[in-house]
């Protein structure tokens, strides 16, 4: 047995196993065969715990009105040339009724940050009527940013059950470079915190292939997601958009997209190996780098998926990155067509599921 067989074999086998050394050692590998051991191996320890079976997730993006300015989203608030949009709470509950007529078993509602007392009592109300439609069956996820306590409570109460909130980069440092000053580390990790105090199911993630990052940043981020006890990770590799002071310079070349392709499934895997039970989600941006990329992710030990469930029309003003796919689909193009794909790789949908974290039930 080669060392790297030796390594995967005893990440398979015992969750936590792996030191840190192993874990850079892992994610940066590059040949190829390596690579598909690593995959591999991740796919197992997924298929352990959630079988052949991947949970949908609609994600409906609420608005593009933001109160942050971080330097590579092109979302920020310093980026005049795009056009914001909040959509209004019929609007919302049309999208949350497609999203149950797809059978999708869980909802993610995402926007911009916005903090304000106004903007917490439309969340609250919105829950409560979603809740009220899905006669509590559907699962609810909030990704709406950094809150207070109290706002965190009262949406927990309103009946959202899960919550994500990127840490972004475990790296204070680097944090700090990415950010304006004013945007707080510790404010953020004191969210998630919160989080979970407060019962709900905690996702948090980072973004990989940033500028100034390193395997080693990467390798802690994935001890801080077992430090913080998370249930579910949403990772994805950075991706330049051009009205960013972050990504104005960066050039998009295919040579950019092989490189971030395969630190994106590389992060994934070894969060598999290392955490074992959370659910992992193969986002979206790793399909803005291949055409197939969410499925590489499911093959590298994801098992979710947020398929898009936003009104064509707003799709457009909510580009965090470039070359963000589906633009076009309206949401059941999308659904066909993720279906399909999964269903090329032998996988399955969870349909009307809730597919809520296993490593959360086991927490209880
Ligand atoms: N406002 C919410 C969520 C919206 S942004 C919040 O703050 O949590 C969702 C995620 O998109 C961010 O957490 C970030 O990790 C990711 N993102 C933003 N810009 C990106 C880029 N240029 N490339 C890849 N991912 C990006």
């Amino acid at each position: 047995m080669t060392q790297l067989e030796k390594i995967l074999k005893q990440a398979q086998a015992e969750r936590h196993a792996l030191t840190r050394e192993e874990i850079v050692t892992l994610l940066s590998l590059t040949d190829p065969a390596d690579l598909q051991r690593l995959h591999a191996a991740a796919y197992e320890v997924k298929l352990r715990h959630s079988g052949k079976v991947v949970s949908f997730r609609g994600i409906i993006e609420m608005g593009n009105v933001c109160s942050k300015d971080c330097f590579y989203c092109g979302i920020r608030k310093g980026n005049t040339e795009v056009e914001r949009f909040q959509l209004a709470e019929e609007t919302i509950l049309r999208g949350v009724k497609r999203n149950i007529d797809m059978e999708y078993g869980s909802l993610v509602l995402q926007s911009g940050e916005i903090e304000s007392d106004a903007h917490t009592a439309f969340i609250e109300k919105l829950l409560h009527r979603i809740t009220e439609m899905s006669a509590g069956k559907l699962g609810i996820t909030l990704s709406l940013g950094e809150q207070s306590e109290e706002t965190f409570a009262r949406w927990r109460a309103a009946g959202a059950h899960r919550y994500l909130l990127r840490i972004e980069t475990s790296n204070p440092a680097l944090y700090a470079k990415l950010h304006p000053v004013g945007h707080n580390f510790e404010r953020r990790v004191n969210c998630l915190r919160l989080l979970r105090k407060h019962d709900y199911q905690v996702g948090s993630g980072v973004m990989s292939g940033l500028p100034g990052q390193t395997y080693s940043d990467l390798a802690n981020d994935i001890l801080f997601f077992h430090e913080l006890d998370l249930d579910m990770i949403g990772m994805g590799p950075y991706i330049p958009h051009h009205d960013t002071p972050l990504g104005q310079e960066i050039a998009f070349t295919p040579d950019y997209a092989a490189d971030h392709l395969r630190i994106g499934l590389n992060m994934i895997s070894v969060a598999r190996l290392y955490l074992h039970d959370v659910n992992i989600a193969a986002t979206t941006a790793l399909q803005a780098l291949a055409d197939d990329g969410r499925e590489q992710g499911i093959l590298a030990g994801a098992n979710v998926v947020m398929p898009n469930i936003t009104d064509t029309e707003y799709r457009r003003n909510y580009q965090l990155y470039e070359n963000k796919p589906c633009l076009d689909e309206n949401s059941e193009q999308c659904r066909l067509c993720l279906a399909r794909r999964l269903e090329k790789i032998g996988e399955t949908v969870n349909w009307n599921q809730r597919g809520d974290s296993p490593h959360y039930a086991a927490r209880q």
